[in-house]
């Protein structure tokens, strides 16, 4: 895998990550997770590390990485707390990457500099309450008058909302009366009319922070439009797809960190007087996670590598987020039967990694909807009859 689609730079990367997610992040893994405490020197750790931006450009205070390394830090802070990965993969590729890919000049050298050094976080707004699947339903309006925009609506799940500087959110712009369709907007934390729940209960991510965010007659000047109006439904859809390339990163951390544990554990646990690797039931679902665990990776790293090079990546995309999120959901499950009844208990960690995986099917389009994206694309070509 290195080999194919890694660099001596992604390589080194990868070294760094994993020592920091060994020595700074699993250390209070377990204890986030509890508590559901945001980890906020985790979060200004790692934007001393520059990981809080690494795909974007110097210019703009970003490590002047790639999507691949994006991948790669991901995967492996995934590998010892999900709850941060998350937290650094939906700041960068849903609260920022709309900024860097659509923003102005000046809009990127406002937030992107904060953003990437990590004395700002970003959360990205699209889901509403009758818009989850259905995203082209939403019900959240924002009137342009003048040089003003007025927005009445709310979001639900938004990731870092809590403690974000900033925000990405979509809405219906309507221009003299009219409705012009699903635009995207920035609005900055502490703006009059900008409220927010308590962070949710939820059964994993727990340190993530997901909040229902309203805006109650927000007023924002028009300057915080991000791109081109007419063109906001499609520039969402191009934040969800590289969305999709890292959640599968995502996918891919939390499956292996499973494994290794259960892996572990059946070389020191006995039964009937051999380690209990060495009964083919056990030993079979390890080569099959481990199988599967290697197809997620070939799927993730090849959508990045397309992403890349600019190539399109709409059906790879959503492959490598179906096939990798489904194998975390399998491998977490599977490395909980290899643990017995210890991998029921906290204390052995894998429960906590099947908590974390099941939203992984969810967020970022559903299993169903990614497979809806995938028979699309497929069926696309073909004439019709
Ligand atoms: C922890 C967490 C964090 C999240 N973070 C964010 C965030 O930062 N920003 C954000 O905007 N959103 C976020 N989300 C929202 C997430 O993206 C949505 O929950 C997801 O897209 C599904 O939408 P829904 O929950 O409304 O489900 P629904 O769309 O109501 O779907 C319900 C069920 O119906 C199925 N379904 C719907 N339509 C179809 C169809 N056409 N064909 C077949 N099946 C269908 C779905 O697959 C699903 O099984 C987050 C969610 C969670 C749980």
């Amino acid at each position: 895998m290195e080999r194919i689609y890694f660099t001596e730079e992604h390589k080194m990367l990868q070294e760094m990550v994993r020592d920091f997610a060994k020595n700074e992040v699993a250390p209070i893994a377990r204890e986030i997770d509890e508590t559901g405490r945001f980890p906020h020197e985790t979060v200004k750790k790692m934007g001393e590390l520059g990981l809080m931006g690494i795909p974007w450009p110097e210019a703009y205070g970003g490590t002047g990485m790639d999507i691949t390394a994006q991948c790669i830090a991901i995967e492996e802070l995934a590998k010892v707390c999900v709850s941060t990965a998350v937290t650094m993969m939906a700041h960068t590729s849903l609260g920022s990457a709309p900024i860097f890919m659509f923003g102005t000049e000046d809009q990127k050298h406002k937030y992107l500099p904060k953003l990437s050094s990590g004395e700002m976080l970003g959360a990205f707004g699209l889901t509403e309450p009758s818009a989850g699947s259905d995203a082209g339903n939403t019900q959240t309006r924002a009137v342009l008058s003048g040089n003003e925009i007025t927005v009445n609506g709310q979001k639900v799940f938004c990731t870092n909302a809590g403690h974000a500087g900033v925000i990405v959110f979509t809405a219906v712009l309507v221009e003299d009366g009219e409705e012009k369709g699903i635009s995207a907007f920035l609005v900055n934390a502490g703006t009059d009319g900008l409220r927010m729940d308590p962070p949710e209960k939820k059964m994993g991510w727990k340190a993530s922070d997901t909040r229902t965010v309203y805006f109650d007659n927000m007023r924002i000047p028009k300057e915080n439009i991000l791109g081109n109006p007419s063109n906001g439904f499609k520039q969402f859809l191009k934040t969800l797809t590289g969305g999709r390339i890292t959640i599968g990163a995502l996918a891919l951390g939390t499956a292996q960190g499973a494994y290794e544990l259960a892996l572990k554990y059946s070389a020191e646990r006995s039964a009937f007087g051999k380690p209990i690797h060495k009964f083919q039931g056990i030993s079979f679902k390890l080569a099959d996670m481990a199988t599967r665990i290697q197809a997620s990776r070939h799927l993730v790293y090849h959508a990045a590598w397309l992403k890349d090079h600019n190539l399109p990546v709409i059906k790879e995309a959503a492959m490598a987020k179906l096939f990798a999120s489904e194998t975390a959901m399998w491998v977490t499950t599977e490395a909980i039967q290899v643990l017995g009844g210890y991998g029921y208990i906290k204390e052995y960690d894998v429960e906590r990694f099947f908590r974390d995986a099941k939203v992984l099917e969810i967020g970022e389009g559903t299993s169903e909807v990614q497979r809806i994206i995938i028979s699309r694309e497929l069926i696309k070509g073909l004439p019709a009859i």
